[in-house]
């Protein structure tokens, strides 16, 4: 599910591109061009992160940061503050108030980005950690047993998400046909390895494009490169 990033700022230029840039990393935007829909709109969506301007037509944004850190249904969504130069004293302010984290205008979007990325790992490092991503295209979350490529989800058998997620967590680590079946089915394996090759071949034809990133290792077993 994609994480919905509000964007509090009423500089319409400043939206798009914020918007369009956290899109493309796969998050959802809710834009606001003012602190009083902002206000009403955080009363129907939570979203994970808000993104806001100091400088708002109609209500301070450090008012906005003080009325959410007031609440206990806002009071945790992490803030990321939208500055100018030289308001020093407001980012201190913003920072007391609770935010966590601000950006000098003008910033590039890329750094805003990486800044709203880091701001939820630091939030969330457990959730963050469930989940591996390849390539930007293959996503295994270890929590649901799910892979997904290009969005799609996969079907895959017990065994092959196994055999994916060790592949996945150590990439470009060989792995032996005896340590995969070891992983698989410890002490209690009655299988000779060459099972381990029928499950790989599978397992590729079920990732399709992404399928050619396991390889075989002659005579010695397989690994994943992206
Ligand atoms: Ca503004």
């Amino acid at each position: 599910m994609n994480k919905i990033i509000a964007v509090v700022e009423d500089e319409p230029d400043i939206l798009h591109l914020v918007s369009i840039n956290l899109e493309k990393s796969g998050f959802k935007v809710k834009g606001f061009e003012d602190g009083n829909s902002f206000l009403k709109g955080i009363k129907e969506t939570t979203p994970a992160l808000i993104i806001l301007d100091l400088m708002l037509p109609d209500i301070d944004g450090l008012e906005i940061c003080k009325l959410l850190k007031k609440d206990d249904k806002t009071a945790s969504i992490p803030v990321i503050m939208l500055t100018a130069k030289g308001e020093e004293t407001d980012k201190i302010v913003g920072l007391e108030l609770g935010a966590d984290d601000y950006v000098t205008k003008p910033f590039s979007p890329r750094e805003l980005v990486a800044r709203v990325k880091a701001v939820l790992r630091r939030r969330d490092p457990e959730k963050m950690s469930k989940n591996i991503e390849i390539a930007d295209i293959l996503v295994i979350d270890l929590e649901k047993y799910e892979v997904t490529l290009e969005g799609k989800p996969l079907e895959l058998t017990t065994t092959e998400f196994k055999i994916l997620e060790m592949l996945a967590k150590k990439r470009k680590w060989v792995f032996t046909r005896e340590q995969i079946l070891d992983y698989l089915w410890g002490e209690e394996k009655a299988v000779i390895d060459r099972t381990i090759d029928v499950h790989i071949r599978h397992l590729r034809t079920k990732l399709g494009k992404a399928g050619s990133w396991i390889k075989n290792i002659r005579g010695i077993g397989y690994k994943l490169e992206a």
